[in-house]
């Protein structure tokens, strides 16, 4: 199985259609507004409603490109200056590749 999360935020929607736990907070933010189609389960979801401003495509902002709205982003690990490299951080056999600081 392969999980890939990271910068483009398509990866991070297959890795949730796979069944693999979220590591990104952008995935996770995205998990957090599927609905559940159980009454109970879905009573107590708590969604992640991300605040910030989108970044322009045409002029992306240094580092992390999702650090304008990401509820984490953190100087101390860089989000604002560093590009995330990609990290499989599964095993070998079960890969899963995310591209975040703190993950
Ligand atoms: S690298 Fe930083 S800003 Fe980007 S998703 Fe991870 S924690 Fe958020």
């Amino acid at each position: 199985m392969l999980g890939v999360e990271g910068n483009n935020y398509a990866f991070g929607v297959g890795s949730a259609v796979q069944g693999i736990p979220a590591l990104h907070p952008y995935t996770k933010a995205l998990l957090s507004a599927i609905p559940i189609p159980d009454p109970v389960v879905e009573a107590k979801r708590q969604r992640i409603i991300l605040s910030g401003d989108v970044p322009s495509p045409m002029r992306p902002p240094p580092g992390c490109v999702f650090h304008t709205r990401c509820p984490i982003a953190s100087d101390a690990h860089g989000c604002r200056t560093v590009v995330p490299e990609w990290r499989n951080v599964g095993t070998s056999r079960n890969e899963h590749w995310v591209a975040c600081h703190r993950v």
